[in-house]
C-alpha cells in the first residue's frame, strides 16, 4: 500500500520533470533560430529625471514573439539561453540593434542621456567581450560615454581579478556600469568600493510597495543613502504610481522607471511618446 503510493509520487516527479525538461528542449531549439528568423525585437522602456521630471533614458529589453509558441517573456527564455550559450548570441544582437537604434536619433537631439543594455554573466565573462563593445561602438558610431551596461550582483560575486579588469577595461572605454536588481542578490557590498560602478538600480520588489509598506520603505531609504555616501547615482524600477513616485523623489532617489511614466514600447511608439505633449502632462 505505502510502496504503491511511493511508486505513483514517484511517477508524477517524473512526468513532471519530464514536461520541464522538454519545454527546455524546444525553447532553446526554437531560439535558436529565432534570430534568423526575424522573430526578434527590442522594447524601450524610458526612464525619467525624478527632480527634473524629464525623460533622460531608455532601458533595451528583449522580446520574442515565436510563430509557434507565441510571445515568451525573457525571465523564462534568458535562463535557457544562459543554460544552453545561446545568450552570447542574443546579447550581441541587443546591443548591435540597440546601439543602432540610437544613433541617429539621439544626434537629432532626443534628450537622451544613456541608453542601458542588459548584460549576462556568461557574456560578460567571455573572452575578448570589451574588444566586442568596442566594434559595435565604432561600427554603429553610438558615443561610447553614452552606453550603460546594467550587471546584477551575480556577475560580481566571484569578485575575481579577471571581472575588476573587464569593468575597468569598459570603464575606460566610457561605458558606464550600473548594478541590475540591487538588493536581491546576497553578494558582498564590499564591491561598492572597489568597482567603477556609476549607479544602482533598485529593484521593484521592494520599490512598488514603499507607500504602504514600511519595510519597503526603510530598505529602499536606506539603499539610498548609502548609495549617496559611495558617490553613486540612483533608479528605482517598478515604479506604478505617482504616489510611489513622489516619495523616491523626497528620499532622494535621481530616476524613475515604471508603468506609471511608461511601460516598455517599440522604437516607433516611443518616438511619439516622447514627442507628445502628454509626455509633459504626465511628468
Ligand atoms: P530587468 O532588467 O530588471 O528589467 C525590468 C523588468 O521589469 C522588465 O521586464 C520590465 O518590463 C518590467 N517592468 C518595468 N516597469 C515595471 C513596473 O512598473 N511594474 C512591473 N511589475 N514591472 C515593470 P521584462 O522586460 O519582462 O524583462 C525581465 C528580465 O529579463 C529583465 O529584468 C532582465 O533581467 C532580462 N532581460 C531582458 N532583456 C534582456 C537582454 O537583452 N539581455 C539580458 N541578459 N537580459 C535581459
Ligand atoms: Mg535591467
Ligand atoms: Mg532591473
Ligand atoms: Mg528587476
Amino acid at each position: 500500500e505505502a510502496k504503491r503510493h511511493g511508486r505513483s509520487r514517484y511517477a508524477f516527479f517524473d512526468i513532471d520533470l519530464h514536461a520541464l525538461h522538454s519545454e527546455r528542449c524546444v525553447l532553446s531549439e526554437e531560439l535558436r533560430s529565432a534570430i534568423v528568423r526575424g522573430e526578434l525585437n527590442i522594447h524601450y522602456q524610458p526612464k525619467i529625471g525624478l527632480s527634473s521630471g524629464a525623460f533622460v533614458g531608455v532601458e533595451a529589453l528583449l522580446r520574442w514573439h515565436s510563430p509557434t509558441l507565441g510571445s515568451v517573456s525573457p525571465a523564462r527564455f534568458v535562463p535557457i539561453a544562459e543554460e544552453t550559450g545561446c545568450i552570447v548570441e542574443l546579447g550581441a544582437w541587443v546591443l548591435r540593434r540597440a546601439c543602432s537604434d540610437f544613433v541617429g536619433w539621439r544626434a537629432g537631439g532626443c534628450g537622451l542621456e544613456r541608453l542601458s543594455v542588459n548584460l549576462s554573466p556568461i557574456q560578460f565573462r567571455m573572452p575578448g567581450f570589451v574588444d566586442f563593445v568596442r566594434e559595435v561602438l565604432d561600427e554603429t558610431g553610438f558615443p561610447c560615454d553614452r552606453l550603460e551596461l546594467e550587471l546584477t550582483e551575480s556577475t560580481l560575486i566571484e569578485g575575481t581579478d579577471e571581472i575588476l579588469r573587464t569593468l575597468n577595461d569598459l570603464a575606460e572605454l566610457g561605458v558606464s556600469l550600473s548594478i541590475d536588481d540591487f538588493g536581491t542578490g546576497f553578494s558582498s557590498l564590499s564591491y561598492l568600493k572597489k568597482l567603477p560602478v556609476r549607479a544602482l538600480k533598485l529593484d521593484k520588489s521592494f520599490v512598488t510597495n514603499i507607500d504602504s509598506d514600511v519595510n519597503d520603505r526603510t530598505l529602499v531609504d536606506g539603499i539610498i543613502r548609502l548609495a549617496r555616501s559611495f558617490g553613486l547615482s540612483t533608479i528605482a524600477e517598478g515604479v506604478e504610481t505617482k504616489a510611489v513616485s513622489d516619495m523616491l523623489h523626497q528620499m532622494g532617489c535621481d530616476q524613475g522607471q515604471g508603468y506609471y511614466f511608461a511601460k516598455p514600447m517599440d522604437l516607433d511608439s516611443l518616438k511619439d511618446w516622447v514627442s507628445s505633449a502628454d509626455v509633459l502632462k504626465r511628468l
